[in-house]
């Protein structure tokens, strides 16, 4: 993220960047220091190298901070997103086992089918093979 000059009350905090920064208003890079001094120890922050008032200075965890604050509805609508995708997966599971059971009853009928079709084709040739008429039952 890029950021502009300005300068905050308070701190001594310089530029008018939002979130994290990834550059200085003048082009450069921003550098991860941490602080050494006695006010804040240990404190970590992003600085332009150039180091002047007018350039970029800004403690990480206010970054951070606002980086939460920006992704907080982000968040809810991935949630919301997932509740959807939840009640979605759902249907489909309902959807897979109407399937399941419409296979199922397809499968027994099919097997009655070719059971009933086999029984009529061995009907048909012991009736064939009664009559008289050898002709026919080769196809004459
Ligand atoms: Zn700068």
């Amino acid at each position: 993220m890029s950021c502009n000059s300005g300068q905050s009350s308070g701190e001594k905090k310089v530029g008018g960047c939002h979130g994290v920064p990834s550059k200085c208003h003048c082009g450069k890079d921003v550098v991860f220091y941490t602080s050494n001094t006695q006010a804040n120890p240990g404190r970590p922050f992003f600085r332009c190298p150039n180091r002047g008032d007018d350039h970029l200075f800004k403690w990480v965890e206010e970054g951070v901070y606002e980086e939460v604050v920006d992704a907080l509805p982000k968040f809810s609508i991935i949630g919301r997103e997932i509740e959807d995708l939840k009640e979605r997966i759902e249907e489909l599971k309902e959807d897979g086992m109407l399937i399941k059971r419409d296979t199922k009853k397809w499968k027994l009928m099919s097997s009655l089918c070719l059971v009933c079709l086999t029984f009529s084709v061995i009907a048909i040739v012991i009736l064939l093979l009664k009559t008289k008429n050898p002709k026919f039952v080769l196809g004459y």
